[in-house]
């Protein structure tokens, strides 16, 4: 059995966050574990409230997990606060570093898609750090120049960033997703080879679904399930993102709010 933990805050519309993470890990395969770091009140509409769980209490979830059951990838999602942050990086601890122990998948999130933060601002520079961890970052644009400082209003900006995920950040790879963006949905990729970063751009399609919730944590858990799979980065990312715009695709209004992905 090929096992993924996500690390995430929850959503009880399994629209997003934990409840989608697992979703996306068994639709691929993988038998999926999952540490809460939030508790969230929302409809597909917004979100109501967020309660980040007690810090001691994630680093406790991932300790005791951890000890028992070793995953062979590990996917972040949304962590509310800089103890949060810090509460996973010292459960992370518990791991081998790569490549003896899994890969690490971060998707930055910072807001929900109607504006809530889902994490304090003062946490980025914990975040941030965490990402040298990382075998592959995945923000979307407003993540990624939140990250890195860098103005993504251009192509050239978007590249920049990507780079910077890796160069200054130390991530493996960074995705910058282009998806939320106006015009093409290109999303930008910056992995490390040798002692260099390749760039590449990867063409996406508009795929009109109207207001859909949850690409993201589906896209960073797809890659997170994949490389649990034990497929290389490249083929990871390139399954994820087909998984993705297969879902989107499927995507259906079950609430009255944002659609939901038809996991493929
Ligand atoms: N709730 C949780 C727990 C999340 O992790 C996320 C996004 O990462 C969201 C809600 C928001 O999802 P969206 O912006 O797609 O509505």
């Amino acid at each position: 059995m090929r096992v993924a933990l996500s690390i995430a805050g929850s959503d009880p519309t399994g629209g997003a966050g934990l409840q989608a993470d697992l979703q996306v890990f068994r639709a691929l395969g993988v038998h999926g574990t999952g540490a809460v770091t939030a508790l969230t009140v929302q409809d597909t509409a917004k979100i109501h409230q967020v309660l980040p769980a007690f810090p001691n209490v994630v680093l406790d979830q991932i300790r005791v997990l951890l000890r028992d059951i070793t995953p062979h990838a590990v996917k972040i999602g949304m962590l509310a606060g800089d103890d949060g942050v810090r509460a996973v990086a010292l459960g992370l601890a518990e791991l081998e570093a790569p490549p003896a122990g899994p890969p690490l998948v971060i998707d930055p999130v910072l807001a929900a898609s109607d504006g809530t933060p889902l994490l304090e601002r003062r946490a980025l520079p914990a975040l941030a750090e965490l990402c040298a961890r990382a075998a592959l970052v995945t923000p979307n644009l407003a993540e990624a120049e939140a990250l890195t400082g860098i103005d993504v209003a251009t192509r050239a900006g978007v590249e920049a960033a990507a780079r910077a995920l890796v160069e200054e950040l130390g991530a493996g790879a960074g995705l910058v997703t282009g998806g939320h963006a106006e015009g093409a949905p290109d999303d930008c990729l910056a992995l490390r080879e040798g002692s260099g970063v390749a760039l590449r751009w990867l063409p996406g399609e508009r795929i009109a679904a109207g207001a859909v919730h949850g690409t993201g944590c589906a896209l960073a858990s797809a890659a997170a399930a994949h490389l649990a799979l034990g497929r290389d980065l490249l083929g990871a990312v390139a399954a994820a993102r087909a998984f993705v715009a297969d879902s989107l695709r499927r995507a259906e209004a079950v609430g009255s709010g944002a659609r939901l992905l038809g996991l493929a």
